[in-house]
C-alpha cells in the first residue's frame, strides 16, 4: 500500500469513527499497538474473556451437562448458504430459526446463524482455545444466538446472548467429506467477497462423532468488541481435515489484520471462572483425540510443496506454504466481523491518535 492510499485509508477510518463510532481497526499482529494485547475496551479490561487455556486438571465435572439437541443439524435441507471472506476468515451464514441448539446445559434455545474458522500459518498453532498448553491447527466456531432476543446484534448485549460450539481441527489423513464446502474457498480468495449459492450441507458430520464430551465456561467474543455474552462449549474430541483442505483455508487472501500470523487470539486469563466438563477428565488420558498429531505436525514444514493450484496450474499459495497476501490491498474500514458486534467504542482522542500511529506503523512494516 503506498503512502497516499495509507493516508486515505486512515482518514476514512478517522471520519468513520468521528461520525459513526464504528469499530476501530485491529490486527492479530502480536506486537503491534493495534494487536491483541491492545484491543480496546472490554477486550483489555474484561474478566471473562476468551479464548482460554483449558487446564484439564483444574476443571470441574458437572453431571448436569447432558447431550445437546441439535435441530436440523442432521439434515441436508433444500437451502443455500452464504460463504464470505471478511478479511479475517472464511465464514458461512445460515438463515435464523432453521438450525437450533438446546440442551447441553443451556437454559434456552439458540439458533445457529454462522460458523467460521480460526487457524495459523502452519499446523503447530491456529486454534484459539488450547488444552493444557497445546494448540490445534485450527478451530471452528458455530455461532448461535438466544432466540429470546430479537437478533444476533441484540443478543450480543446479554450475558446469555450467544452459545458458541467450538471444535478443534487437526491436519492429517484423507479429505474429510464433511468439509467439502471448503472447495468454495477457491471463489473467496479476495477479501470482502461472498457467494450465496453454496448448497446446504449437514452440520452434524462436521462436529466430532462424540458430541457429549465437552468443556463449558462463560466467556466472550474473541474479536473486538470482545463482548462477554458467550456460553462456550469446546468439544473434547478433535476432527481431522486433510492438508489439502487446510491449504484451501490458507489460500484466502488476508488483509493487514492477519498478515501471515494467522487469525487466532492469544489465550486470556481465567480469573475466577470455573471450567466445567461433561465428562471425567481422567478419560482424557485414555484418548489420543485431544492431542495434536505430532507426526502430522512435523510433516508440515515451511518448505512444504504447495498442493493447491488453480485450473491453470498456477499455485495459489507461496513457496513457504503460507497463503500469499496482497500488500496493495486497501480494505474498507472493518465494521461488522464474524465474531463481533459493531458497537461503539469509547476512547480518548489521545489514545485514538496513538492507535492511528500504531496502525500506520503496522501497515508500513507489513
Ligand atoms: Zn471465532
Amino acid at each position: 500500500m503506498d503512502r497516499f492510499l495509507l493516508i486515505a485509508f486512515l482518514c476514512v477510518n478517522w471520519s468513520h469513527l468521528a461520525f459513526s463510532q464504528a469499530a476501530l481497526p485491529w490486527t492479530y499482529i502480536p506486537n503491534a499497538l493495534l494487536g491483541p494485547a491492545n484491543w480496546a475496551g472490554i477486550c483489555s479490561t474484561g474478566k471473562r474473556q476468551s479464548p482460554i487455556d483449558i487446564k484439564s486438571s483444574e476443571t470441574t465435572l458437572d453431571k448436569g451437562l447432558g447431550a445437546f439437541t441439535l435441530k436440523n443439524y442432521d439434515r441436508k435441507l433444500n437451502k443455500t448458504f452464504t460463504g464470505s471472506n471478511n478479511g479475517h476468515s472464511l465464514g458461512m451464514s445460515f438463515p435464523a430459526g432453521v438450525y437450533n441448539v438446546s440442551g447441553g446445559g443451556l437454559n434456552d434455545v439458540y439458533t445457529t446463524v454462522q460458523f467460521h474458522f480460526h487457524y495459523g500459518p502452519n499446523n503447530t498453532v491456529g486454534s484459539e482455545h488450547i488444552v493444557d498448553g497445546e494448540h490445534y491447527a485450527a478451530e471452528l466456531h458455530f455461532v448461535s444466538y438466544n432466540t429470546k432476543y430479537a437478533d444476533l446484534m441484540d443478543a450480543l448485549n446479554h450475558e446469555d446472548g450467544l452459545a458458541v460450539l467450538g471444535l478443534f481441527i487437526r491436519v492429517g489423513g484423507k479429505n474429510n467429506t464433511a468439509f467439502s464446502f471448503l472447495e468454495s474457498a477457491r471463489n473467496l480468495t479476495s477479501s470482502y467477497t461472498s457467494i450465496s449459492d453454496i448448497p446446504a450441507f449437514r452440520f452434524d458430520r462436521i462436529l466430532p462423532a462424540n458430541k457429549t464430551k465437552y468443556f463449558r465456561y462463560s466467556g466472550s467474543l474473541t474479536t473486538p468488541s470482545c463482548k462477554e455474552s458467550v456460553t462456550w462449549t469446546v468439544f473434547r474430541d478433535a476432527v481431522n481435515i486433510s492438508q489439502y483442505q487446510m491449504n484451501l483455508l490458507r489460500q484466502l487472501r488476508k488483509t493487514y489484520t492477519t498478515t501471515s500470523v494467522g487469525n487466532f487470539r492469544p489465550v486470556q486469563p481465567l480469573y475466577d471462572r470455573t471450567i466445567r466438563t461433561s465428562f471425567q477428565v481422567a478419560e482424557m488420558t485414555n484418548t489420543t483425540s485431544t492431542k495434536i498429531n505430532t507426526t502430522v505436525t512435523s510433516n508440515w514444514a515451511e518448505t512444504t510443496t504447495p498442493t493447491i493450484a488453480d485450473q491453470n496450474g498456477t499455485s495459489l499459495i507461496s513457496s513457504t506454504g503460507v497463503a500469499t497476501t496482497n500488500a496493495e490491498e486497501s480494505p474498507p474500514a472493518p465494521t461488522v466481523e464474524f465474531d463481533l458486534g459493531s458497537s461503539a467504542v469509547g476512547m480518548t482522542t489521545g489514545l485514538f491518535l496513538s492507535m492511528l500511529f500504531a496502525s500506520m506503523s503496522a501497515l508500513i512494516v507489513h
